[in-house]
């Protein structure tokens, strides 16, 4: 009976309590998401669907229920913290427009994949994490999924083979069958051990473009970027890798240069 009566006393307070909780949450979600939309002109979609007035979308995703968006904020804080990495001048350059934050998302293939790359509607999906991979995981995804959609924009297919960057390996050297077909394989690929020269991972050797994608995205990522600078001080082919990369961006954006210089 006194459980009872504690109960109905306190329910009402518990219930506010959350819902006031919740509130807070969504309107830090809010206000995070309005501030990087305004500085770089982007629309940033979480909590509605990708309207088909404007979107032919071919991809399976599902939006973050409440009960998860404690989870979707503290994704949406280490998404703010990645993206303010570019300057809005490159984004601009690179014709990014629009970005989902989602529960699930497949490419399509039908496959579940942590981002996925929409290039004919400018999109790009992010998952917030499901699972607990390495700390740095969903930054260097951020990075790594972004740089299909640049490499389709500034060169015109995601599956560019740039025959410049051909020239870094060894000769004897060939690419495998794809960043797909990495992941069936049970062996970890990402895990940066520099297992080839001119190769942070054994996913770089899949293909051209999951080798450039991943020198891309260790630019971003502090403790990949030490780590790969200190392979490329006796790894020539992996040091032309990274200037090159480096001056690409610089030739789509000059306010990249700072950045990427800069002490982080
Ligand atoms: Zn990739």
């Amino acid at each position: 009976m006194k459980l009872f009566l504690f109960s109905i006393i306190l329910l009402p307070f518990i219930t506010i309590s959350i819902k006031a909780e919740n509130k807070a949450i969504n309107d830090s979600i809010k206000s995070t998401i309005s501030k990087i939309e305004n500085k770089y002109q982007i629309k940033i979609y979480y909590d509605t669907k990708l309207p088909d007035s404007i979107f032919d979308i071919k991809r399976k995703y599902s939006l973050a229920p409440d009960s998860d968006y404690v989870k979707l904020y503290d994704y949406i804080k280490l998404f703010n913290k990645e993206f303010n990495k570019y300057p809005v001048q490159f984004i601009h350059k690179v014709n990014l427009k629009y970005i989902a934050i989602v529960k699930e998302v497949t490419n399509t293939n039908g496959n579940i994949r942590t981002a996925v790359p929409d290039r004919e509607n400018e999109v790009l999906y992010l998952q917030y994490p499901q699972i607990n991979y390495y700390p740095d995981y969903y930054k260097h995804t951020i990075h790594h999924e972004f740089y299909h959609m640049i490499e389709e924009e500034i060169n015109g297919s995601s599956f560019y083979k740039d025959p410049l960057w051909a020239l870094f390996n060894d000769t004897s050297f060939h690419y495998g069958s794809g960043g797909n077909s990495m992941y069936d394989k049970k062996i970890n690929a990402y895990e940066m051990s520099h297992p080839i020269k001119g190769f942070i991972n054994l996913y770089s050797a899949s293909s051209i473009e999951e080798d450039k994608a991943e020198i891309f995205a260790i630019l971003f990522v502090d403790t990949e970027r030490k780590k790969i600078e200190e392979f490329a001080k006796t790894d020539n082919s992996l040091e032309k890798k990274i200037n090159y990369m480096k001056n690409f961006l610089y030739g789509i954006s000059k306010e990249m240069q700072e950045f990427l210089f800069e002490e982080r």
